[in-house]
């Protein structure tokens, strides 16, 4: 149902997509961040999770020819404050949530033939878990490039949680990300995307600089929230090149990638 109202409200978008045709930054409209789980060459538990090694080449292969240049989370977060940073002309931040081990064993290869760089939302209790990420891994995927960051410890809907319980998600995963890499975890999603006031407040309360929901659309520091940053999610069945024609287009309205927010709260995992 999630899917089918997706592609709806996707073929709905596309008649309303227009070039600017200026020869302004790309990225004046926003930055997109792209969302992915598993990249995995045989279908597992949940199918539309997965992108198989050959269509997530072929993504980036495109996204390379169409210009984008994959920045850090330091950089995202220098222009979602209006601080001095140097972006590319067309910025891109590339995310992989839940921590699964093909995002290095089939993902950080092929990021690399095209040298790009990527953000991991690590679950912390799956550290090491039977195909999750080891502690290894995830220190040799930081020595990368990877930007590492915290999704939570056990991926719980944040909004059913009382306050001691929320604060050890937050606060554990961030703990639990910092010891592994030595560095600080300032982003955090949601899990689920779901979020609500007091998670809001609990998360900035827990010292992260900003969180990603699965909320739609462009970043732009002049109209978007540091703890309601926006995905793109790129699942099995996402048309890609709808996507990328809509990311080289950089349209202005956030609301023409919304399609996530007219949505009933629903698991997105
Ligand atoms: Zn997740």
């Amino acid at each position: 149902m999630l899917k089918r109202t997706l592609q709806m409200s996707l073929s709905l978008c596309i008649a309303l997509i227009f070039f600017t045709g200026t020869a302004l930054a790309a990225y004046q409209n926003g930055i997109p961040v792209l969302l992915y789980h598993h990249i995995e060459r045989v279908p597992g538990e949940d199918p539309e999770l997965g992108v198989s090694p050959a269509a997530f080449d072929a993504q980036l292969a495109k996204l390379k020819a169409a210009g984008f240049t994959t920045i850090s989370l330091d950089d995202f977060y220098a222009y979602m404050r209006h601080l001095p940073v140097k972006l590319p002309e067309k910025p891109l931040l590339i995310t992989f949530d839940d921590g699964y081990e093909d995002n290095y064993t089939e993902a950080a290869p092929l990021l690399q033939k095209y040298g790009f760089q990527a953000v991991l939302f690590m679950v912390g209790v799956n550290v090491d878990r039977p195909d999750r990420l080891s502690a290894a891994q995830i220190r040799d995927m930081n020595k990368q490039g990877w930007n590492i960051a915290a999704h939570t410890m056990t991926h719980p809907d944040l909004t059913r949680l009382d306050k001691n319980s929320l604060a050890w998600e937050l606060g554990g995963s961030k703990r639990t990300i910092e010891r592994l890499t030595r560095q600080t975890a300032g982003f955090l999603a949601y899990p689920g995307g779901f979020y609500d006031l007091p998670v809001y407040q609990a998360t900035q309360a827990a010292g992260y600089q900003g969180a990603f929901t699965v909320l739609t659309g462009l970043n732009n520091p002049d109209r978007d929230n540091l703890y309601l940053l926006r995905r793109i999610p790129i699942f099995k069945s996402t048309d890609f090149d709808t996507i990328l024609t809509r990311l080289i287009a950089n349209q202005s309205k956030a609301s023409l990638f919304d399609y996530s927010e007219e949505l009933p709260k629903e698991q997105q995992k």
